[in-house]
């Protein structure tokens, strides 16, 4: 069972953990990734909510259990076809690689951000996105964040939720995101005034609420109801921004030194072709359609076809992680099964 290798397609934390487990369940994953380096996504972050925890110091914690797993970077799959028993994957390196498993763990995109027009994203110097902000946090590198601002914005929502941007559905995690980076803001600019606008506040996780409550009561950010209608650049360029409050029923304007754009989780274009190549099914908004949602999430409608992490939706990190530990025990029962 453990010569064939069960292919693994992207090596953000969905395929990293998802290899560390087929690993210690005897298995021979091998992670295919199409950019140069491990991490996907959390690579890009700062700290981690719920705890603050080290985006780096996660990633870092993979690498003795991945040492003797092989990672192929820079690469992706050129074709895939089902064969009898199992699959026939060409790499884009050319390698042929027969399996009888394969793990899809192929994540989601960032919504870009300058198709919301309205919110001035590459219009306005001043206006930036989480990703942005997260690189910044990480480097303090970023012309676009004044050095001493004194009054800053978060727009949720921002591609999510939204029929015009194509995505309906919410993200899941940028309600606490936004709450994380405006308390870091907050600690490197005390003195600055910070305001979250939102439409409803979606805070569901383990110790989300204490986030919120510890924003307004130890931090002063300000959370203001209502969706922004325009945002413009002011003779000095800062951004002022109009609102409507909608628990007090009035206009607001706020003029800011800085607009942090809260963009949402989309579907990876990608896994269209890969489905469509294997005649599998995606979900209206282009996330891969698991075999059900309550049971077989992790399942593909294929045999010996399994997926991991936010390829079939928006999902935090200990989601993901939990989700792709079941994924390796589905993979290894599969796989003892096969003949
Ligand atoms: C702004 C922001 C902040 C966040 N902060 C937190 C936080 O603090 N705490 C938390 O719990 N969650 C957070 N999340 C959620 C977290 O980012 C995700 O849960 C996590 O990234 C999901 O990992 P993944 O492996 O499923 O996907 P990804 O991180 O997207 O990784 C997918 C990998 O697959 C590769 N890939 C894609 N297509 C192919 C292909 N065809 N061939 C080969 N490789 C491919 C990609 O290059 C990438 O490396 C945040 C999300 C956002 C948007
Ligand atoms: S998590 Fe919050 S900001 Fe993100 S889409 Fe849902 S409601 Fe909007």
């Amino acid at each position: 069972m453990n010569n064939n290798p069960v292919l693994i397609v992207g090596g953000g934390i969905a395929g990293m953990e998802a290899a560390k487990q087929l690993k210690a369940l005897g298995l021979k994953p091998v992670i295919v990734e199409k950019s140069s380096a491990l991490g996907g996504h959390v690579a890009q972050w700062h700290k981690l909510f719920p705890d603050m925890t080290s985006a780096s110091k996660i990633l870092a914690a993979y690498e003795e259990p991945l040492k003797d797993v092989e990672v192929l970077l820079e690469t992706e799959i050129s074709s895939i076809n089902r064969l009898q028993k199992g699959y026939s994957v060409i790499l884009s390196n050319g390698r042929a690689m027969p399996c009888k498993a394969v793990v899809f763990a192929t994540g989601f995109k960032l919504f870009e951000a300058e198709k919301k027009e309205e919110y001035g994203y590459g219009i306005y110097d001043r206006v930036i996105t989480n990703r942005d902000l997260e690189a910044w946090f990480n480097t303090h590198s970023d012309e676009r964040v004044p050095e001493k601002p004194s009054a800053i914005g978060f727009v949720h929502c921002v591609g999510s939720r939204d029929i015009k941007a194509g995505n309906t559905q919410c993200s899941k995690v940028c309600c606490i995101t936004a709450i994380k980076q405006a308390i870091e803001l907050k600690e490197e600019f005390p003195d600055a005034e910070i305001y979250c606008f939102y439409m409803d506040l979606r805070l569901f996780g383990k110790k989300y609420e204490d986030f919120y409550i510890n924003a307004q009561r130890d931090y002063g950010i300000h959370f203001i109801r209502g969706r922004v209608s325009e945002v413009s650049e002011t003779i000095d360029g800062r951004v002022l921004v109009k609102a409507e409050d909608t628990l007090v029923g009035k206009p607001v304007k706020v003029k800011l030194d800085l607009l942090v754009l809260m963009a949402g989780i989309v579907c990876n274009k990608e896994n269209q072709t890969l489905a469509y190549s294997l005649q599998m099914p995606v979900d209206d908004d282009g996330f891969f359609r698991s075999k059900d949602n309550i049971l077989s999430i992790t399942e593909a409608d294929r045999n010996g076809i399994f997926y991991v992490g936010t390829c079939t939706g928006p999902k935090t990190v200990p989601e993901t992680v939990a989700e792709a530990r079941s994924a390796a025990l589905n993979v290894y029962n599969y796989l003892k099964n096969q003949k």
